[in-house]
């Protein structure tokens, strides 16, 4: 067996060793290892995690995302606060436990509506996701005590520099301090990164493989970068998949328990075939979009997302067909982590 990959399955962590995983021209080793590990920490059902994009507002400049402010061709939505409500009500029949509301971010939604909307998805027996961008402890303290149960902030890059310049206005040290607060309180924390961002190292990306393990997250999502056509950096290239493969792979050797979703972006340039590899690579997670169908194109992070114009009761038929090849089903929990 490859040596840093007995390394790092027997716990002795170095970035060298997962650089030298992360440039293996074969990697099969390391999927095999991580499928093995997938199995034996969280087993063959996949968390299915429903999410409703609720506006697409947002006040940040984010170089590489088409929600950005200064993206003035994007037609604006926002959802009303019932209508999210009776969306999560509408989703019931489909089954799946957790709902994620997801956001630009937008000043419209205060902590009042937010946490009044919560509490109303708490009443109907789901598992609530926050995915709103930063706020200050303060607010996450509240929606916490309304009961929300998570938060997925990706960290992006851990390259501060190219954070820098990718996030005007932002920092990385503060990101990781939302997160950190997050903790802090009790909320379950998904972080992240994108992987192909134009000025992005593999040293940077075993940078924030090491980061995952100290933070120990409870769920990584680690997507392509896909280009916008309507930002700043829409002539770039699109992040190699099967890097993103292997930081996966890599990524649930180490953490063992994490959740690890086959991000929307992975499936958008692979589409069926890019799920099975991500479900056998380690990933046990997949997100169906239930936002309404007349919201769906102007939540344009990248272009052409994967399933973005199936109806949710369609896509579910689509997934249990697929899992069914991949010899794995839909979990039945609330689906949250269970630390080994
Ligand atoms: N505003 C919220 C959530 C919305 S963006 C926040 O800041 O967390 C959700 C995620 O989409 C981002 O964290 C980023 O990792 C991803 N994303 C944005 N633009 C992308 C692109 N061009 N390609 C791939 N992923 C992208």
């Amino acid at each position: 067996m490859n040596k840093a990959l007995k390394n790092i399955i027997s716990g002795k962590i170095t970035k060298e060793d997962i650089l030298s995983l992360l440039i293996l021209d074969d990697a099969f080793e390391v999927y095999k290892a991580a499928d093995k590990i997938r199995r034996e920490y969280v087993g063959d059902e996949v968390q299915v995690r429903e999410i409703i994009e609720i506006s697409n507002y947002c006040k940040q400049k984010c170089l590489y995302c088409g929600l950005q402010s200064q993206n003035k061709k994007l037609k604006r939505y926002r959802m009303t606060p019932d209508e999210v409500v009776d969306r999560v009500r509408w989703s019931i029949p489909l089954g799946y436990k957790t709902v994620v509301l997801q956001s630009g971010e937008d000043d419209y939604w205060t902590d009042e509506i937010v946490c009044d909307i919560v509490k109303k998805i708490k009443e109907m027996d789901f598992a609530v996701t926050l995915s709103f961008g930063e706020k200050s402890y303060d607010t996450y303290k509240k929606y916490r005590d309304a009961g929300t149960d998570r938060y997925l902030l990706k960290h992006e890059t851990c390259d501060k520099e190219l954070y820098k310049y990718l996030d005007p206005g932002m920092s990385f040290e503060n990101r990781i301090q939302c997160q950190k607060n997050l903790k802090d309180l009790g909320i379950q924390v998904g972080s992240g990164i994108m992987i192909g961002l134009p000025g992005q190292t593999l040293d940077s990306i075993a940078d924030d493989i090491m980061l995952f393990y100290e933070m120990d997250y409870d769920m990584i999502g680690i997507s392509p970068f896909i280009p916008h056509q309507d930002t700043e950096i829409g002539n770039s290239h699109s992040g190699d998949v099967d890097l993103v493969r292997k930081a996966v792979a890599v990524t649930r050797i180490i953490l063992k328990d994490v959740h690890l979703p086959v991000t929307t972006a992975f499936s958008t340039l692979n589409e069926r075939e890019g799920k099975l590899l991500m479900l056998a690579s380690g990933a046990n997670v997949i997100m169906p979009n239930i936002t309404p169908m007349e919201y769906r194109e102007m939540y344009e992070i990248y272009p052409n997302k994967d399933s973005k114009d199936i109806e949710p009761f369609v896509y579910k038929e689509k997934l249990l067909a697929l899992l069914k090849d991949a010899g794995r089903s839909i979990s039945t929990s609330y689906g949250h982590r269970i630390k080994h």
